[in-house]
C-alpha cells in the first residue's frame, strides 16, 4: 500500500533549548539536556483529547475543547502524541538546519547513524509503499548528502554483547548463585533485567518509577555507543583525524532520542580523548551524539538537497561500518532487543548455538505484553532452567500492570524489555505520518494486556 505522508511542523532549537542559561536543574531536566523537543501549537489545537489518550506520562493539560499543552516536567518526548493528533497541531524540535551547517563545513567529517526503522521508512516520504525496504537506497542518499555512513545496526551488534553478557552475569549471581569478581557488580543490580535502549521508557523509569532503575541494563543505546566509537576508534584509524573534526547525526525512527542524546553523561569521547592525550586537557567538551534527525527531518534534508532516496540504486558495496549481523536488524520492532540478547545469553550459558535462531514468542507486535519461558539446558543442573521474560511495548496501561507485578511478585521474570511505542520504533514519534495511520489506534485498544 502506498502512502500519503503528512508534513508535521518543525521548529528550531529556540534560545536556551538546553537549560544552558539557567541553574543546573529544572525539576527533573538538568542543564544541557534539551526541553521542548515536543510542543502543541495552541493556535491549531481543537481541544480533541486525542492526545492525552496516547500519553504514556499523563504530560499532556486540558479537558475536552480546551487549548491543550504539554508539561516538559512529566514529558517523556516519545511523539506519540504528535503522531496521533488529527489536526497537525503538535510540532517537534528539528535540527535539519543544524546538520546542513555542519556538512557545509569543510573541516567536518560528518558521520550519518541511521537506525534499523529507518530503513523502512524513509522511502514512504518519497511514495514508496509503506514498509519499503530501502537500506542502499538510503546509505547512498546520505552519501550524496556528503555524510560518512556507520550504521546503527553494527552498533546494535555492539550493545547486544553488552547487555546479553551483562544479564549473562546477573543469571549466574542471582540464579546459579556464582561468586567472583568478575560478578561483583551484578550484586548491586538484580533480576529481573530491564532493556535500557529506549530514552522514553528510560525518562519514564527515571521520573515516576525510580524503585526499578537498580533493575535497568546499564549498557548504552547503540546510538549512544556508535557516537562514542565514531568519536573515538574510527577517527583514530579510520578516518585519521583530530577527533574533535568528527560530528555524528544520529537518524532516527524516535523523537526521545533527540533527548538521549542531549543527556550531559554521553560525552565519553571527549573524556577519552582527554585521558588519552589526543586534544589538550582544557578542550572544550563535546557530545558523543551531536544531533539527532527523525525519518521526517531526513527526509526534509534531502528534499533541499534534491536527493529522492527511491531513484537511487537499490544495491550498494557495504563500507567498514556497514556491517552487522541478522540479530542486530531485529531491534527495531517489539521484542527484538529481548530476541538479540537471549540469542547471546543461550551461547554463553548453555555453551552452544541456539539451534532455531528466531524466538517467535517474545516478538510483541501485535501485543502489549507478551511473555515466554524458555528452557534452558545450563551445565551442572538436573533439568533445564525456566528463563522467563516478557516484553511489553506502547508503554501505557500494560507497562503499569507490569511494573505492579515486577513489584508484588519479583520471580515472575528474569527479563524484561520496555519499548514506549506500539510495536516498537517501528512505530516511533520520529516515523513518517499517514493520513490514516494505525499506531494511533493501538494505546487506545490494546489487543492483549493480559498477564
Ligand atoms: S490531539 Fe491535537 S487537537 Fe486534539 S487536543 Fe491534542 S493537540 Fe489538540
Ligand atoms: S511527547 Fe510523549 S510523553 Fe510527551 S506529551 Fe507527547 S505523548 Fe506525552
Ligand atoms: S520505542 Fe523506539 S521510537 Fe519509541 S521512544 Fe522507544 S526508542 Fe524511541
Amino acid at each position: 500500500m502506498t502512502g500519503k505522508t503528512i508534513k508535521i511542523k518543525t521548529f528550531n532549537p529556540p534560545a536556551g533549548a538546553r537549560g544552558e542559561n539557567g541553574p543546573d536543574f529544572v525539576g527533573n531536566l538538568r542543564k544541557g539536556e534539551l526541553r521542548g523537543i515536543i510542543k502543541i501549537n495552541e493556535s491549531l489545537c481543537e481541544g480533541c483529547d486525542t492526545c492525552s489518550k496516547v500519553c504514556p506520562s499523563n504530560a499532556i493539560i486540558g479537558g475536552i475543547g480546551a487549548k491543550h499543552r504539554i508539561d516538559d516536567q512529566k514529558c517523556l518526548s516519545c511523539g506519540q502524541c504528535l503522531i496521533a493528533c488529527p489536526f497537525n497541531a503538535v510540532e517537534q524540535m528539528s535540527f535539519v538546519s543544524e546538520v546542513e551547517a555542519m556538512l557545509a563545513d569543510p573541516n567536518n567529517i560528518v558521520v550519518a547513524h541511521p537506525a534499523p526503522a529507518v530503513r523502512v521508512a524513509i522511502a514512504e516520504e518519497f511514495g514508496a509503499d509503506i514498509g519499503s525496504l530501502s537500506t542502499d537506497q538510503l546509505m547512498g542518499a546520505l552519501e550524496k548528502c556528503g555524510f560518512k555512513t556507520y550504521d546503527v545496526n553494527s552498533s546494535a551488534d555492539q550493545t547486544i554483547m553488552e547487555e546479553g553478557t551483562e544479564f549473562v552475569r546477573k543469571v549466574q549471581y542471582w540464579v546459579l548463585g556464582q561468586r567472583g569478581p568478575e560478578l561483583e557488580k551484578a550484586a548491586h543490580h538484580p533480576l529481573p533485567h530491564f532493556t535500557s535502549c529506549c530514552p522514553a521508557w528510560i525518562r519514564n523509569c527515571e521520573t515516576f518509577h525510580a524503585d526499578m532503575i537498580p533493575h535497568l541494563s546499564t549498557a548504552k543505546s547503540p546510538m549512544q555507543m556508535g557516537g562514542a566509537l565514531a568519536k573515538t576508534w574510527a577517527a583514530e584509524f579510520l578516518y585519521k583525524c583530530d577527533p574533535r573534526k568528527v560530528k555524528v547525526v544520529g537518524v532516527m525512527p524516535c523523537t526521545a532520542k533527540l533527548l538521549e542524546a542531549s543527556r550531559p553523561e554521553f560525552t565519553q569521547a571527549h573524556e577519552y580523548a582527554v585521558a588519552t592525550g589526543k586534544i589538550p586537557a582544557d578542550s572544550a567538551s563535546y557530545p558523543d551524539i551531536d544531533c539527532v534527525l527523525t525519518v521526517r527531518d531526513l527526509a526534509e534534508l534531502f528534499r533541499r538537497k534534491g536527493i529522492d532516496p527511491t531513484k537511487l540504486p537499490k544495491t550498494r558495496e557495504r563500507k567498514d561500518l556497514d556491517v552487522y549481523t541478522g540479530t542486530a536488524t531485529i531491534f527495531g520492532a517489539s521484542g527484538g532487543v529481548m530476541e538479540a540478547a537471549l540469542r547471546t545469553a543461550y551461547r554463553v550459558l548453555v555453551g552452544k548455538e541456539l539451534e532455531k535462531a528466531d524466538i517467535i514468542p517474545v516478538r510483541g507486535y501485535d501485543n502489549s505484553v507478551v511473555e515466554a519461558t524458555i528452557p534452558l539446558p545450563l551445565p551442572g543442573l538436573d533439568k533445564p532452567f525456566d528463563l522467563k521474560v516478557c516484553v511489553v511495548n506502547g508503554a501505557n496501561q500494560a507497562l503499569n500492570k507490569v511494573l505492579d507485578e515486577v513489584r508484588s511478585n519479583p520471580g515472575r521474570w528474569h527479563f524484561i524489555e520496555v519499548m514506549n511505542c506500539p510495536g516498537g520504533c517501528v512505530n516511533g514519534g520520529g516515523q513518517p505520518v499517514h493520513n490514516v495511520g494505525a499506531a494511533w489506534l493501538k494505546p487506545l485498544f490494546p489487543l492483549s494486556t493480559k498477564i
